[in-house]
């Protein structure tokens, strides 16, 4: 096997995405100690220690408190190479969340067994469904009082619309917690009360070896209730789970901690390493010698002293080696990558080299755009479009003093050329309208605008909107709208719609059957 065929079979990447307060922070904590990036948990977790995450870093994370942009943690694990994209945890997410999903090969949700489907969970999952993207999921705080494991299977298959398969089954909760049948190891896994863990063979079970807990009543129900899953549930299928159309489900608790090593161990064996990316040219092999790559994201002023910007790159193929001569496919142009750093916690290492699967951060001389593929060689094609995400959020953004109109102009341009936030014209006023995924997004805008281009904004709501955009084929009629469904373009000329409610969008539907409006989210 070639070198790079054999690192790229090592590379498992993938992010955790979860509704705030699920134990995002504390699951990944405990990973972290898996991998040993850590010593002691309690570290990462800064919201009330006044300790910062290991991956905030912008000041306006630090003043917040909250981790504002995805960075990357790798470690090995046994012969894996282990690399978890952090996804900002806080409700007021942004396009980052979402794009750091096509930087990935597979995802872990988590799921607060007392809650169950949240909101944010069920956004970030249309994501992934979309892109079919492996779904592993982790129902956390089995330690509580929380529902019934079989209710909230019956929620993920009805609202998310994926098969589940339960990989582990919890006998009770809460203060009655005794621990899981991991029906994949075929054993009990014993909760002692503290970071202990025992397994038990099934075997060991039936020879009568663990009395104590054989003639436990819950555990004996529970016992026939994994019988009759065996019997009656669904085939577990690591193809169907390899497609997205199965979800092995893991019970546990990050805080305990119980059944994490567990599931780590299991979901590490399954999880999909790179697999092949779609190009204009056809499809790209992760094993291809000539490196490859795309960009998904752009982050200025990491580091307030050296006010530089950073570039994101998901390695797809090839070896990607310090101070090598890249092509960047939009314009033709050749870029020598010299300053390579791998982003590991908040300090930055010197990436030597990198394969499929892998994300390095490389300076950016003002040079690229969010969804840009660097090449190697020969090479002319590029990655598929990164997917634009339909804004939920919309303001109108003017500068406090006029006379700053150009400043104003040229911070906006580059923010939005970085993808910090959407841009679009209202046909009728010309006014700036921005739009983002979360309202976090504007408070990162304004910062930015007043540190790094001495303009102050001020925002103007517009409430809520809903967008959809006009065909480019049909001819449109101005006459149509108004401030309730406000016609305007986005960066690309295209016409959109921002309909002031539902209410609103259902009444223009109704009058206007002939307009075909679309949504971004149904497509793609
Ligand atoms: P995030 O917002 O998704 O990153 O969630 P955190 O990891 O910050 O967890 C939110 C809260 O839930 C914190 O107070 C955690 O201590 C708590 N928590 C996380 N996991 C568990 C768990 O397994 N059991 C219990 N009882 N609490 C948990």
């Amino acid at each position: 096997m070639s070198t790079i065929t054999n690192e790229v079979n090592k590379r498992k990447t993938f992010a955790i995405i979860s509704h705030p307060d699920a134990g995002k922070t504390t699951l990944t904590e405990r990973l972290l100690l898996v991998g040993n990036l850590i010593r002691t948990a309690g570290t990462v977790k800064g919201k009330k220690s006044g300790k910062f995450a290991t991956s905030d870093w912008m000041e306006i994370e630090k003043q917040r408190g909250i981790s504002v942009t995805s960075s990357v943690m790798n470690f090995e694990y046994h012969d894996f190479q282990v690399n978890i994209l952090d996804t900002p945890g806080h409700e007021d997410f942004s396009e980052d969340t979402y794009r750091t999903l096509t930087a990935v090969d597979s995802v872990v949700m988590i799921i607060d067994a007392t809650k169950g489907i949240e909101a944010q969970t069920l956004k970030l999952f249309k994501v992934c469904r979309m892109r079919g993207i492996p779904i592993f999921t982790f129902i956390n705080k089995l330690d509580r009082e929380g529902r019934e494991p079989l209710d909230l299977l019956e929620e993920i298959e009805d609202v998310l619309q994926i098969e589940t398969y339960p990989m582990n089954w919890p006998v009770g909760m809460g203060k009655r917690f005794l621990g899981i049948f991991d029906r994949h190891g075929k054993q009990f896994v014993k909760y002692n009360g503290n970071e202990e863990e025992t397994y038990i063979p099934y075997e060991d079970l039936e020879k009568g070896m663990h009395e104590n807990l054989t003639t436990n009543a819950t555990f004996d129900a529970t016992k026939d209730e994994v019988a009759l899953l065996d019997e009656a549930g669904n085939d577990f299928s690591l193809e169907a789970v390899l497609q997205g159309e199965q979800t092995p489900v893991f019970f546990g608790s990050a805080l305990a901690p119980f059944g994490v090593n567990i599931f780590f161990d299991t979901f590490i064996s399954m999880a999909p390493t790179p697999k092949p990316r779609k190009t204009t040219e056809g499809v790209m092999q992760p094993n291809n010698p000539d490196f490859s790559g795309f960009i998904f994201k752009i982050q200025a002023n990491m580091n307030p002293a050296h006010r530089d910007r950073v570039a994101f790159l998901r390695v797809c193929s090839g070896k990607f080696d310090r101070g090598m001569s890249v092509k960047l496919a939009r314009t033709g142009k050749t870029l020598k990558l010299a300053q390579s750093q791998q982003i590991i916690a908040s300090t930055r290492e010197t990436v030597e080299a990198a394969f499929a699967g892998d994300i390095i951060g490389i300076y950016d001389p003002n040079a690229y755009q969010i969804g840009d593929t660097l090449i190697e060689g020969k090479h002319q094609f590029e990655y598929d479009e990164l997917p634009q995400f339909p804004p939920e959020v919309f303001k109108k953004v003017t500068a406090k003093n006029v006379m700053k109109s150009k400043q104003f102009k040229k911070g906006i341009e580059q923010l939005v050329q970085e993808g910090a936030i959407q841009l679009f014209r209202d046909k009728r006023t010309e006014s700036y309208i921005l739009g983002a995924v979360g309202e976090l997004q504007y408070d990162v805008f304004k910062y930015r605008m007043e540190n790094e281009y001495n303009v102050e904004v001020m925002f103007d709501t517009i409430g809520d909107r809903i967008p959809r955009w006009l065909n480019p084929e049909q001819q449109v009629d101005e006459s149509l709208f108004d401030e309730r469904r406000m016609l305007c373009r986005d960066r690309n000329d295209n016409y959109l719609v921002l309909f002031q409610n539902e209410f609103a969008l259902n009444w223009f539907k109704e009058n206007n059957p002939s307009i075909d409006l679309i949504d971004l989210f149904e497509v793609n």
